[in-house]
């Protein structure tokens, strides 16, 4: 975990990328402190916590969700005397997540099919014994809101459904930083769990568009570039899938014959399984936040990186 300055008093708490739940936090010294996104478990929260108090002491004083998924979450707790942002839909999707005991028991079981192990894996390291869901207690609507940090202005801009219904970016105007969540994956293939690709592309146009400097929900900070990459990436998938679509090749399939080019050497690139599925509902006329049966796409992404081992 490695805490970086990307601007004066902004801070970058970055995790290398490692897989499943290897996310990013940051943090703004000012207003009696601003923490954006927790981590994926209590102790690596902590550890950012402690990270941050090193340049700020003192408990933070707020803290921005940009999303509800776990791996920006499950910190929370930590912070629970704090003023905790997040849109509605951020809010209300955190208590129909999974438990944090079922992961537990996913994390520590000896036997599980190949989709699971490959995720089980990933989190290893981390430990939801003692992960108390907390979402947030400040809900921010479409329109946004502006923090005032001491004079620094923070805008929480809502740009969702794009990765998930509940999207936040949280962008500071005068330090020309922007953080994206998982609204961008930096050189890390992406997953959208809810939203659309459109609103996914024009969510990273306007990212690409606010500052210089993005911290993304994975991978290092970039620059507009790579928003723009990733925007590239979701329209190249939902090309060649409408293409597999129209001829009517079943999804995994299509999955297999997409050549993936220069995204090839993005992390985790079996996840393309899941952004062709996505794609797939987009053309079937499904609706933003359609319910998904995620499990088989999981054991279809092992079954596609075998794929590829085989034909190398
Ligand atoms: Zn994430």
């Amino acid at each position: 975990m490695e805490l970086r300055e990307v601007a004066s008093g902004v801070y970058a708490c970055l995790q290398p990328d490692r897989g499943w739940g290897w996310s990013n936090s940051g943090f703004v010294a000012g207003g009696g402190g601003l923490v954006v996104d927790t981590l994926m478990d209590v102790r690596s929260t902590r550890r950012a916590l402690d990270l941050y108090a090193g340049v700020a002491p003192g408990a933070p004083r707020r803290l921005v969700n940009t999303h509800h998924n776990v791996d920006h979450t499950w910190g929370n707790q930590l912070l629970r005397d704090a003023e905790i942002y997040g849109h509605r839909f951020c809010a209300e999707a955190m208590t129909r997540d999974l438990p944090p005991h079922v992961l537990e028991a996913m994390r520590t079981a000896p036997d599980l099919p190949p989709g699971l192990r490959w995720f089980a894996d990933d989190l290893s390291a981390f430990d939801f014994s003692d992960v108390e869901v907390t979402p947030p207690n400040r809900l921010v609507g479409d329109e946004g809101l502006t923090l005032d940090l001491d004079g620094r202005p923070a805008e929480l801009i809502f740009v969702g459904p794009a990765h998930t219904g509940g999207d936040l970016v949280v962008h500071l105007p005068e330090d020309g930083v922007v953080f994206a969540g998982d609204v961008l994956f930096q050189h890390c293939t992406p997953i959208g769990w809810e939203g659309t690709t459109e609103r996914w592309c024009e969510a990273l146009e306007r990212i690409a568009s606010l500052a210089p400097v993005i911290v993304p929900g994975h991978g290092v900070p970039c620059g507009a570039e790579a928003a723009l990459e990733l925007s590239d990436y979701l329209r190249y998938v939902l090309d060649e899938s409408r293409r597999f679509f129209e001829q009517e090749v079943p999804a995994e399939e299509a999955a297999r014959r997409i050549d993936l080019g220069p995204y090839a050497d993005w992390s985790q690139p079996e996840r393309l399984v899941f952004n062709v599925e996505r794609a797939y509902r987009e053309l079937q006329g499904g609706s933003w936040d359609e319910s998904v049966d995620t499990l088989p796409l999981f054991e279809a992404a092992v079954r596609l990186r075998r794929h590829w081992d085989e034909q190398a």
